[in-house]
């Protein structure tokens, strides 16, 4: 669909993705009609803003089909169960996301896209590969569910080589024609299932992300499930199965030799069978599923041809986003680590197995998780554990179960100062040389507005317990 001139397209959602596709659509010439379940002050404010440039906007009432549409233009996160799709399903009319607008708006010499998914490490992975790329010299950014419009990045006044493109499982639902260059899907942990409705519709939308690629598909050999997805794609000619692992690598994959990151997949002299291409240490921070990540983002790269030496500079360039594994402080040899963004079970679990032990700071809404495999098998790192939040009784039962030796303080204080009182209670558990780790697995919603404000506070908590003695 390129002539869009007098197109009949309904754009579902405002927000974030509606509004600029409302606007560009509108621009190209078509009919745009926007639907949007709520009606609040903000949605009045962008109707506003819309309806003044002649945009149709109907408030309160994202059920119903207007009448004459020709494609629906949804928001990422509107589930696929709602009326409004089903009706377009009825009318055979095509449902696309902002990654598929973008996708097909692109220009005709538009910068291939390197793409990566996964549960967790999508965003490290993609802002690693962008600063490969940028060491590399080449002009990219690293867009997508990261928080930069991809369709910005797409119609905007810049001139890229490449795109490093988190996306994530709404996004791929809703994206059927995006053919990636090359993409990676990180790992596979059962995550919005409430969403998707099964993990097998979820891990087939992360999956999506392979099909038509056109160099290389990039899986984590100790997620098999990842593998699969590969040998599920449709792929171009010629295209390769990339593995990342930890361990040695084989034929065809990237991994770690005597502390070094070693690429076997792609190598430049043929006198070798090996490429090195960074050491360990350049990996901020050094945790094993951190390392994982900078594999992965090497991969994509070194699949767009980038130089080893580029890797490592790149690698070496990066500093994680806030509240991801961020060393806040050391009080009287504890160290004090706030990775907010743990906030499901499979996060939580990488970063307990980044140290040896732990008084582990942990709860908030379980989002219908469980936590028995994640406390079984991070139970002998535990020194102790300090629990906070709605659903911190599904943590303690799992660690009565799992883990009945480990001291728990249960705390059952939801007020602003409850994580002052649990980095307390965390010093008191903890012994010179442990690690007081916040990996809530959990959601912040209960007690903060997001992981950043719950991060936030536990610096915050550490900060006054550094400055109080006692
Ligand atoms: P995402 O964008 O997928 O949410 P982030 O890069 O923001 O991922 O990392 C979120 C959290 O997930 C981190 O704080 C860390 O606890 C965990 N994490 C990061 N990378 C991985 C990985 N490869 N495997 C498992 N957990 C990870």
């Amino acid at each position: 669909m390129t002539d869009w001139q007098g197109k009949n397209v309904t754009v579902a959602g405002l927000g974030v993705s509606g509004v600029p596709a409302a606007k560009v659509l509108h621009g190209r010439g078509a009919k745009v009609t926007v639907v949007n379940d709520g009606d609040d002050a903000r949605a009045r404010a962008q109707a506003a803003e819309l309806e003044a440039l002649g945009i149709t906007v109907r408030l309160g009432d994202g059920a119903t089909l207007p009448e004459g549409t020709e494609l629906i233009v949804t928001a990422p996160g509107w589930k696929p169960d709602k009326p409004l799709f089903a009706a377009a399903h009825e009318a055979g009319v095509p449902v696309w996301g902002d990654v598929e607008l973008a996708w097909r708006l692109r220009g005709p010499d538009a910068a291939p896209w390197l793409c990566v998914t996964g549960t967790n490490g999508k965003t490290t992975t993609t802002q690693m590969l962008a600063s490969i790329l940028k060491a590399a010299g080449l002009r990219t950014a690293a867009v997508g569910n990261i928080g930069v419009s991809l369709l910005d990045a797409v119609l905007g006044e810049e001139q890229y080589d490449v795109l490093a493109v988190e996306l994530s499982s709404y996004q791929l639902h809703w994206a059927p024609s995006l053919r990636a260059h090359s993409a990676v899907v990180l790992n596979l942990a059962p995550d919005h299932l409430d969403w998707h409705g099964s993990m097998e519709a979820y891990a087939k939308d992360k999956g999506r992300i392979y099909e038509g690629n056109r160099v290389a598909c990039v899986y984590n050999v100790a997620d098999k499930a990842t593998e699969d997805l590969v040998r599920e794609a449709d792929v171009e000619e010629g295209c390769r199965a990339i593995g990342f692992t930890l361990g040695t690598p084989g034929p065809s994959q990237l991994g770690v030799v005597d502390g070094i990151l070693v690429d076997r997949a792609f190598v430049e002299n043929r006198q070798k069978n090996a490429q090195e291409l960074a050491e360990v240490s350049d990996v901020n921070p050094p945790a094993p599923h951190n390392i994982a990540n900078a594999l992965a983002a090497a991969a994509l790269a070194r699949a767009f041809g980038v130089l080893p030496k580029a890797v490592r500079d790149g690698l070496r360039a990066f500093t994680p986003d806030a509240h991801r594994i961020a060393h806040v402080a050391d009080v009287d040899g504890v160290a004090y680590v706030d990775d907010s963004k743990a906030t499901n079970t499979h996060a939580a679990e990488a970063s307990l197995a980044a140290y040896e032990s732990i008084v582990w700071v942990a709860g908030g809404l379980a989002k219908g998780a469980t936590f028995d495999e994640l406390v079984a098998k991070s139970a002998k790192r535990l020194r102790g554990v300090v629990l906070i939040g709605a659903d911190r009784a599904l943590i303690h039962e799992a660690l009565a179960r799992h883990a009945p030796e480990v001291p728990v303080v249960d705390l059952d204080r939801t007020d602003t100062g409850a994580m002052l009182a649990a980095v307390r209670e965390a010093k008191r558990l903890a012994r010179p040389g442990d690690t007081v780790l916040l990996a809530p697995a959990c959601a912040s919603m209960d007690m903060f507005v997001n992981y950043n404000q719950r991060g936030d506070a536990f610096a915050e908590a550490v900060r006054e317990l550094g400055a109080d003695p006692h």
